[in-house]
């Protein structure tokens, strides 16, 4: 039996798995640390219509690590998801979110405005799940009107009923669902019908090369028809240039997230951009 083992039992030793899984137990540790001393801030990225008037922001939650400085998610929501981490960290970003929101909601300037929150599908799946939204909402004074969240297709992997089931609910309340990553996933069309959805998010990679690679602008054509014929706005990310966001505009596109109109910022910044930009002097050359 030691023997059958053997070739198992002599990976557990490998020097470079050693490390990585050493790494990984650091981040994890880290990870909680990080959540008991509130080291997580949001970042948001505009939403704009087709004339590109801001109408929304997306919150993209960053780590400020005392040693490693501002990570990204990549760096801590995979170890998140899979620890369960992210039921915690989850809670965290949306009451900040919602909070952010009612403060939107209360200056005129801002007031019309949708913020889009990340939900991971183990948090979505959570049985207090909807008790922590309407919570966070109430909380905060933050008009359900406004929140918007977005699901990705693993969502509907695990528990179709039960994700229609609470989506309803919270739709009910006036919360709106965007489908984001949307051709990336393993969604059928049969459950794309089922879902009480708002908008499909068309993922970057389809957005990245669609002015010279035909299959991607193809792919993007179907999706903003498909969400068109469902009734479903369709927003696209990671618009980087103006052709690009031409292009998807002539496919019949209403709404448009990407570096074009904004980099992901810290809240101050972000309403930066909303202010009315001053008058510019009269140029001198005419
Ligand atoms: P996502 O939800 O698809 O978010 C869009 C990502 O694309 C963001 O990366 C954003 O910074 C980036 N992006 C936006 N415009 C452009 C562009 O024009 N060009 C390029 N190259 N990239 C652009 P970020 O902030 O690193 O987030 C990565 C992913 O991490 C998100 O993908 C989302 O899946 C996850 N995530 C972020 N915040 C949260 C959160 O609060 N909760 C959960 N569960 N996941 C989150
Ligand atoms: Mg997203
Ligand atoms: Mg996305
Ligand atoms: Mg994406």
């Amino acid at each position: 039996h030691a023997k059958s083992s053997g070739r198992n039992a002599l990976r557990i030793f490998d020097p470079s798995l050693q490390a990585e899984l050493t790494a990984r137990a650091a981040l994890e540790s880290d990870l909680r640390q990080a959540l008991r001393l509130d080291q997580f801030i949001l970042h948001y990225q505009p939403q704009v219509d087709q004339d590109g008037r801001v109408v929304g922001a997306e919150a993209l939650v960053r780590w400020q690590h005392p040693a490693r400085g501002l990570l990204a998610p990549l760096e801590f929501i995979p170890l998140a998801e899979e620890t369960g981490l992210i039921v915690q960290l989850g809670e965290i970003i949306l009451r900040q979110a919602c909070r952010q929101l009612a403060q939107w909601q209360a200056s005129p300037a801002t007031a019309g405005l949708s913020l889009a929150v990340n939900v991971s599908a183990r948090q979505f799946r959570h049985p207090d799940f909807l008790q922590l939204v309407f919570d966070a909402l109430a909380q905060n004074g933050a008009a359900s009107e406004g929140l918007e969240l977005e699901l990705t297709e693993s969502v509907l992997v695990d528990d179709i009923e039960d994700t229609i089931g609470k989506m309803r609910r919270l739709k009910q309340e006036g919360v709106r669902f965007s489908l984001d990553d949307f051709g990336t996933g393993y969604s059928s069309l049969a459950y794309l019908k089922r879902l009480p959805l708002d908008q499909l998010k068309i993922d970057r990679s389809f957005v990245r090369d669609i002015l010279d690679d035909g299959n991607d602008a193809i792919i993007a054509r179907s999706i903003i028809a498909l969400g068109r014929n469902l009734g479903l706005a369709v927003i696209a990310e990671g618009v980087e240039a103006p052709e690009q966001k031409a292009f998807l505009e002539t496919m019949g596109c209403g709404r448009f997230q990407g570096y074009l109109f904004g980099r992901p910022a810290p809240a101050d910044a972000f309403a930066a951009l909303l202010q009315p930009k001053p008058a510019s002097a009269p140029s001198a050359i005419g």
